[in-house]
């Protein structure tokens, strides 16, 4: 409430909003609960200073740096926030809103710090880290503190904080001419590609199949692309920073990423004539180490590619055929990575995911995977052997970037050891397996051996999670460290000793020596005996029920200990910096082995699925066919296993078999065929193996969906409006080498729209230029008609067998067409009211008859009463 009343007043009447609330937050206090009387100090607040002491002056500065981001301002063992950085805090994180001389302030502490900065960052803020720079003394002297960096939700590296099977991809977007240029960045692994495009909508299918989590564009296109970007924020909220124009001047932009690769041409890196995604990517280069000050050292590859090198799947073919995530809830057990992603590794599953989304188009390339995945079938031993060594593997991309950035603690460090010393042994393993693929990318995998051998003699064999802790570096390392442990660890001896000493010469039994940050070393005794203490011992500290005291001796010890402590710290941290440092040289070798191990990983996974569910390889070529023999679908028929699946058949060509027209009733498996089709196109072209007796997939550029009804109210749009977009897509874009999937297109309107709609629709995939392969599932029986008049159009029907008025689903394809629908029936089997089943019954015997419905009127139910006919919507059947 002060915060809204704050911002109200300095907007009405000018002066910062934080000092109004410094006031509301003092009269609160006084409990001057009257916020009336508020108004009354705006006079005196517009003159109010409040008093800025040279530690909020220094705030001001950190905040100055980052206006949009929480300040996180570091104060001893917590980091605090302050003004509305508070208030958001507490509102945010439930942290108790205190405040000093009238300024709200919240704290976190600095040991959980990291914890809570994730909470923030996943909640969609930036947040900015002030440290203190040097080590406070004990003079009055103010400790310089700043802003060391500024933590984005693209820009996350913390294991807890980033999702182990998924890139977390910071974006931006440049534009030169008509091209519109992508480049994004995964700061946790390190990949760093560019893209350019010519249309929007393409750019838009990119954007969604990376999901990036932060978004960088000029405030200029952000005005011209708005839809695009509340698309984005409806689908998976990206954060938007946009910047000025000139942030993406082409010349900037491609010095700083020049320097940053080390070249003085960025040709080179293929990416002469690309100066949209230049833009782009120089741009996301400043904001990255510019603004948020981020190391991009170990950023060292960019990757340009065309995004017509892969199967095109905009965001709402991924959505329909849930590819990755499910249309509707989050429960991903039934999307189609889930059932291919077998992988052992976070790198494989990244890839796996990356994989799906972008299946390939060469079909060289889609070839290599297959043999590879042959290959594999033929030594299952080998296999198994191959998937236990990678089970031991971890995050090798992510472990080196953190050590890279000097991030990772001595846990991180052990685990890349442990996983690198498994490389040989995957090595010889691969080895036994005869695939060119295979081979290639055995050759990939680095001999880092170096590695292993330095962190097995620098670190101790169970280090500790912090370096603080101690006992991070192996005995015998270094001499001086092991003379170091040796004086900390008789220190303890040396106190036991004395503390026996002193207490036989004093008699007093129950004195002890303890120690805290404050007065260090002391011997504590109880009041009553502080009598019997010597006189040359000196009182240190005076509590309610005991006094303390320190001797020579113990002072001696004291600074001899201590110092040996601190040295024992400095020293260790400063052997584990150099061991960060000595790994972080061999981070492009890790990252090449790292993303070859993905791939295998990979392969790995698509040969067991292949095993496992008795997978076929597809025949995969440039020609025009898509067959399909017995094909089933991948993830119905893993998930319903109590019932088996019934497969189908398909022969589509871009000739006379063109379009196919899918009739039959409800619940049959009209949506389960036609996007088993499109799944297993997408398989085949990913390089998998596919669920049929025998497949041969001329390769396909794009597959678009339109299934089954879905409101966009947010955008404001209504079902139909929805429906009819996506089709208007479909009609402008697909292409002869297109697959298109209609599912009951039409449906949202009146009978007679919705039919002609979706007769024209039929038409015109059937005639236009383009001519793409599509299947059409459709409950209109009249668009049967099509065979045998257009050329290309066949008709489809899903079987079923009627006896005794009981019908059974077959789940078979067979040609012609359905008769009826049989949607009473399943209405009946849905439960509806035997009533209405009966009344509907009735109804439709007289429409299939030709005849109006006979008027009927329930006595108990009257609000069932009339079926009216509305004279401005023409019947169907009259
Ligand atoms: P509607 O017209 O009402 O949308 P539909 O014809 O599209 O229905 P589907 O939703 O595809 O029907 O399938 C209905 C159910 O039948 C699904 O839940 C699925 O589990 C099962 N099914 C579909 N095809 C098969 C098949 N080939 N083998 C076994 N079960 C199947």
């Amino acid at each position: 409430k002060g915060v809204e009343r704050a911002l109200a007043l300095s907007r009405g009447f000018g002066g910062s909003a934080t000092k109004y609330y410094a006031v509301w937050v003092a009269m609160k206090r006084r409990s001057a609960h009257n916020l009336s009387l508020l108004a009354l100090q705006i006079g005196t607040c517009m003159e109010l200073d409040v008093k800025t002491t040279p530690m909020m002056a220094q705030w001001e500065e950190c905040k100055g740096r980052a206006r949009d981001a929480v300040l996180l301002f570091r104060m001893g063992d917590f980091y605090e926030a302050f003004y509305d950085d508070a208030s958001l805090l507490s509102r945010e994180l439930g942290l108790t809103l205190t405040s000093r001389q009238g300024i709200p302030m919240a704290g976190v502490p600095y040991q959980s710090g990291e914890g809570y900065i994730d909470k923030l960052v996943a909640k969609g803020f930036k947040v900015a880290i002030a440290e203190q720079m040097e080590m406070p003394s004990s003079g009055k002297k103010l400790v310089r503190r700043e802003v060391v960096r500024i933590v984005t939700p693209g820009t996350v590296t913390n294991e807890s904080a980033l999702c182990e099977k998924s890139n977390n991809f910071v974006a931006a977007i440049g534009q030169l001419g008509e091209m519109l240029g992508l480049a994004f960045l995964d700061m946790s692994t390190g990949q760093f590609g560019v893209s350019e495009f010519e249309r929007e909508d393409t750019l838009r299918a990119e954007l969604f199949r990376l999901r990036p989590k932060e978004l960088l564009l000029s405030d200029r296109l952000a005005a011209k692309h708005g839809e695009l970007l509340r698309a984005l924020a409806l689908s998976f909220s990206p954060m938007v920073s946009s910047k000025e124009e000139w942030f993406f001047d082409h010349r900037s932009a491609y010095e700083r990423l020049a320097q940053h690769l080390r070249v003085h041409s960025l040709d080179g890196y293929g990416l002469k004539g690309m100066g949209a995604a230049v833009k782009a990517a120089g741009a996301l280069i400043g904001y990255l180490s510019g603004e948020l000050r981020l190391n991009l050292d170990h950023v060292m590859e960019l990757v340009p590619y065309a995004a017509s090198d892969f199967l095109i799947l905009d965001e709402i073919s991924q959505r329909n055929l849930e590819l990755t995530d499910p249309i509707s809830g989050s429960d991903t057990s039934a999307t189609l990575l889930r059932i291919m992603d077998r992988t052992k590794t976070p790198m494989g599953g990244r890839l796996m995911r990356s994989w799906i989304k972008q299946p390939l188009l060469s079909v060289e390339k889609i070839r290599e995977r297959q043999v590879a995945i042959g290959a594999l079938l033929g030594a299952p031993l080998v296999v198994m052997q191959l998937f236990e060594a990678l089970n031991g593997m971890r995050d090798l991309e992510r472990l080196i970037m953190r050590i890279s950035s000097g991030q990772a603690s001595p846990r991180d460090v052990k685990a890349l050891e442990g996983s690198l010393a498994l490389l040989p042994q995957l090595n010889g393993l691969l080895r036994q397996v005869a695939a060119p693929k295979l081979e290639q990318l055995r050759g990939e995998i680095e001999d880092l051996s170096a590695v292993v051998a330095l962190i097995g003699a620098t670190l101790a064999a169970e280090p500790p999670t912090k370096v603080s802790e101690g006992g991070v570096i192996r005995e015998g390392f270094s001499p001086e460290l092991d003379e170091l442990r040796g004086l900390a660890r008789s220190g303890k001896a040396w106190i036991a000793n004395y503390q026996a000493k002193v207490q036989a010469e004093t008699g007093i039994k129950t004195l002890r020596i303890g120690y805290n940050r404050v007065f260090g070393y002391y011997l504590e005794c109880s009041k009553g005996q502080a009598a019997s203490v010597p006189p040359h011992f000196e009182r240190r500290q005076t509590l309610a029920t005991a006094e303390r005291f320190i001797s020579p001796e113990l002072r001696e010890f004291e600074s001899r200990v201590l110092t040996a402590e601190e040295r024992l710290s400095a020293l260790e941290m400063e052997l584990f910096s150099a061991l960060l440092r000595l790994t972080s040289e061999s981070c492009r070798s890790v990252l090449i082995t790292a993303r070859a191990l993905g791939e295998i990983d990979c392969l790995l996974a698509l040969a067991d699925l292949a095993r496992d569910r008795s997978y076929v390889c597809p025949k995969v070529d440039a020609s025009d066919t898509l067959v399909i023999e017995e094909g089933r679908h991948p993830v119905v028929e893993a998930i319903n296993k109590a019932t088996p699946f019934i497969p189908n058949d398909t022969a589509l060509n871009s000739d006379e078999m063109r379009l196919f027209l899918i009739t039959g009733p409800n619940m049959a498996g009209k949506s389960t065929y036609i996007r088993q089709v499109a799944l297993i196109v997408i398989m085949a072209q990913v390089g998998s193996f596919v669920p049929a007796r025998r497949a041969h997939i001329g390769v396909v550029d794009r597959i678009f969906t339109r299934i089954g009804a879905s409101d966009d109210l947010h955008r404001g749009q209504s079902t139909f409006m929805v429906e009819m977009t996506e089709t208007a897509n479909i009609l402008r874009n697909a292409t002869a080498r297109s697959l298109v999937i209609l599912d009951e297109i039409g449906r949202g309107t009146s009978t007679y729209d919705g039919l002609s709609i979706a007769w024209a629709v039929a038409e015109h995939l059937l005639t236009s230029s383009a001519r793409p392969k599509s299947l059409f599932a459709t409950h209109y029986l009249e668009l049967t008609q099509l065979e045998g008049k257009v050329q290309g159009a066949i008709n489809y029907n899903v079987a079923v067998s009627e006896s005794e008025g009981e019908i059974t689903f077959l789940h078979k394809i067979v040609r012609g067409s359905a008769d009826r629908s049989y949607g009473v029936h399943v209405a009946r089997l849905a439960g509806l009211p035997a009533a209405v089943v009966a009344r509907a019954t009735e109804i439709l015997s007289h429409l299939e008859a030709n005849k109006p419905p006979p008027l009927h009127i329930p006595k108990r139910s009257p609000r069932v009463a009339k079926v009216k006919t509305d004279p401005a919507q023409l019947s169907l059947f009259n």
